[in-house]
């Protein structure tokens, strides 16, 4: 392991929430601002779904942990953003 230490959270998002709750889920933990989050779905075979976050502006990446139906509903986001 390199030794850094990763941040990691659970995401607080219900699963009908409006897109822009989802996004605000997936705020910089350093600048809290979700606008320049770039953000993919990590879905490893269905288990221990989460969601990998990097802020462009902060360099700052973390990970954040997603419940089944969130898991649902970042794919959808992903699906209209690809
Ligand atoms: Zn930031």
């Amino acid at each position: 392991m390199s030794g850094v230490s990763t941040r990691a959270d659970t995401a607080r998002f219900r699963a009908d929430d409006p897109d822009i709750l989802v996004t605000a889920s997936l705020a910089c933990p350093l600048c809290l601002r979700s606008e320049d989050v770039a953000w993919r779905l990590d879905a490893d075979d269905g288990y221990d779904p989460s969601v990998q976050c990097l802020c462009r502006p902060c360099n700052e990446r973390w990970r954040v942990y997603l419940a089944p139906q969130q898991e649902l509903r970042i794919g959808l986001m992903a699906a209209h953003a690809a």
